[in-house]
């Protein structure tokens, strides 16, 4: 077996086993593989293995795999800032009803990224946090149905906060070698 499919499907064990513990669906958390820096022949490979959602974060790369993969059917996700500004908790209600009131554009939910920690109820009080802000969001009358939070290190923890979808990379295609990703 090669070793992309057997991480994905550790991961997806890693993913049913979190669910469970938490008393959710297992179907209702989703796996995007997150390829950057990684060629699009493991991609192929992670498709060969049932893999049918990629995330990437520079959009020049994702349209090079694109491309390179336009004959199988995968689902594409860009995962990275279009600009480089984040936006901060305090101004997010305020964003999120602007992007919600375009007319091309569906929010469908929030990703976050919270500083990373060891210890499993520090990575759920952070996860916790976009939790709580989805949560008033949804308050507030948007229809959101996507928690994106968790990766190769957190998924449990998001998991266990609702996430919906979690963003693997490492944990499927190996460590990444370049300094690109920390961008
Ligand atoms: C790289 C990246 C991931 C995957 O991180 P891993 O730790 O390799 O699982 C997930 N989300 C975003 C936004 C990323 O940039």
């Amino acid at each position: 077996m090669g070793a992309i499919r057997a991480n994905l499907q550790a991961v997806s064990a890693r993913i049913e086993r979190a669910a469970r513990a938490a008393g959710r669906d297992p179907g209702a958390v989703r796996l995007l593989a997150v390829a950057k820096t990684h060629p699009a022949a493991l991609v192929d490979e992670a498709y060969q293995a049932g893999q049918l959602a990629f995330g990437e974060n520079y959009v020049q790369e994702a349209l090079g795999k694109m491309d390179a993969l336009a004959c199988l059917p995968l689902e594409w996700h860009l995962i990275g800032p279009l600009q480089s500004n984040k936006a901060p908790p305090q101004q997010l209600p305020e964003l999120a009803h602007a992007v919600a009131a375009l007319p091309r554009l569906r929010l469908r939910g929030l990703m976050a990224i919270p500083e990373p920690a060891r210890d499993v109820a520090l990575q759920r009080a952070r996860f916790r946090v976009a939790r709580e802000l989805l949560e008033r969001l949804a308050a507030e009358g948007l229809a959101l149905d996507t928690l994106s939070i968790g990766m190769s290190e957190d998924l449990e923890a998001a998991i266990a906060e609702g996430s919906t979808l979690v963003r693997v990379g490492s944990a499927i295609f190996g460590a990444r070698q370049s300094a690109r990703d920390a961008a």
